[in-house]
């Protein structure tokens, strides 16, 4: 893959698709760490004299424009902790965009509008998608692709700009990558893998790969409710894919052949309510009453959890081990950050809301050997799959 220091950029138009889509509350980012993630590639460009072209998607506009969704505010955080001129671009690729890229001097930065306000960002119709890609890619000479969390799409800006444009990896992308090779080539063992949070059957696929791979597999989270009942046991009101238990069967036992170690809690912190101030009791595993929920993994499990994580010389965690928003349900996942930090070992924390679990229990994010700035594709690359995003830098 090449990278930024492969392209010649003095005096050039790059067109940067990075990765902003930051959490805003009533029009002010709550948390600019994905802003903060793309400023060393753009400042790099900027500093050897392009004429630099952000683009970025927010949220989920679905093709039309909507103004809670302008990427304004994002230009002008990311205009202070550039400490220059960010123009904002009124459109995407219309007049607004156009006048942004030629008033640039060099050294200059320009903040496209969100992506997604052109239904041709997101087309699943090739032809839509390439008429937008042609005129996105005619604002530019060159492209970096840096929007890590996105490179799982198949979008205009992700996958078809870089086949009509000379490209590069930018620094973000290019050190997320070689994370991730460290988890799937040469790992150091064992190498334990935790998964947890809710979005269930988006990340039971990658299990099937990991079984491959892995020596532990410890589940918390909302997951582990699909585990316990393949396993027979009941889990009241507990967040459950009942259409994937035969999956997960199979997984239990595939496990058992390939010599891979699931790790399942013992324990579960069930409560009567899905709120902070429900009453809540630390019951087994197998006997989660019928009208109650698990929303934490218990001080047992906490225990084992750490205890199986101890030896490990490389981990990757993804998803919280329970609804660590309410602190009653917050010690599981700050007893796994911990055992993370205390093996020693190569660490790695992917997904949005596991990030943000370790800044809100006050972890020191540094100390982890990585933490993904996105979820959805590193879990995609661990699962094997080709990300659309990459291929095309490849090529
Ligand atoms: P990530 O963004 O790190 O990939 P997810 O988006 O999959 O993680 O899941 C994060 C969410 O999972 C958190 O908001 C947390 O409250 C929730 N969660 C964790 N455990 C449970 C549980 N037992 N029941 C319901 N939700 C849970
Ligand atoms: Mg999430």
């Amino acid at each position: 893959m090449r990278t930024i220091d492969d392209l010649d950029v003095a005096g050039r138009r790059v067109l940067v698709r990075a990765d902003l889509n930051v959490p805003l509350q009533s029009g002010s980012i709550t948390d600019d760490g994905r802003i903060r993630a793309s400023l060393p590639t753009i400042e790099a460009l900027r500093t050897r004299g392009a004429k630099v072209i952000v683009c970025a998607h927010l949220g989920r506009p679905k093709g039309e424009v909507k103004p809670e969704f302008s990427l304004a505010p994002v230009a002008e955080r990311l205009g202070e902790l550039l400490g220059a001129d960010v123009t904002a671009a009124r459109d995407v690729v219309g007049d607004s965009a156009r006048a942004a890229v030629d008033g640039l001097a060099d050294g200059g930065v320009a903040l496209l509008e969100n992506l997604r306000f052109e239904p041709g960002e997101t087309s699943k119709d090739d032809a839509e998608r390439g008429a937008f890609a042609d005129r996105l890619a005619a604002l530019a000479d060159l492209y970096v692709g840096d929007g890590f969390g996105a490179v799982h799409r198949r979008h205009a800006s992700v996958y078809d700009v870089p086949e009509r444009l000379p490209h590069a990896a930018g620094g973000l992308i290019a050190a997320e990558v070689e994370v991730l090779k460290r988890l799937t080539e040469d790992v150091e063992r064992p190498y334990a893998v935790a998964l947890g949070g809710s979005k269930v059957s988006d990340k039971l696929g990658v299990i099937d790969n990991l079984l491959g791979k892995a020596d532990r597999i410890l589940i918390g989270g909302g997951m582990v409710f699909t585990f316990l009942k393949a396993q027979g046991h009941e889990v009241g009101k507990s967040l459950l894919e009942e259409d994937q238990l035969d999956t997960v069967r199979e997984y239990l036992r595939r496990a058992g052949e390939a010599g891979v170690e699931f790790v399942l809690p013992v324990d579960i912190v069930a409560a009567t309510a899905f709120a902070a101030d429900a009453e809540h009791d630390v019951v087994a595993a197998d006997a989660i009453p019928s009208d109650r929920l698990g929303l934490d993994i218990g001080p047992e499990s906490g225990k084992l959890f750490a205890a199986r994580l101890a030896d490990a010389r490389t981990v990757f965690w993804n998803g919280p081990m329970g609804v660590f928003e309410m602190e009653p349900y917050s010690h599981g996942t700050r007893a796994v950050a911990q055992a993370l930090l205390d093996s020693g070992a190569f660490t790695v924390v992917g997904g949005g809301d596991s990030a943000a679990a370790v800044r809100r229990l006050g972890f020191d994010e540094t100390a982890f050997s990585h933490i993904s700035t996105g979820g959805g594709a590193s879990l995609e690359y661990l699962e094997g799959k080709t990300l659309p995003g990459l291929q095309a830098l490849e090529d």
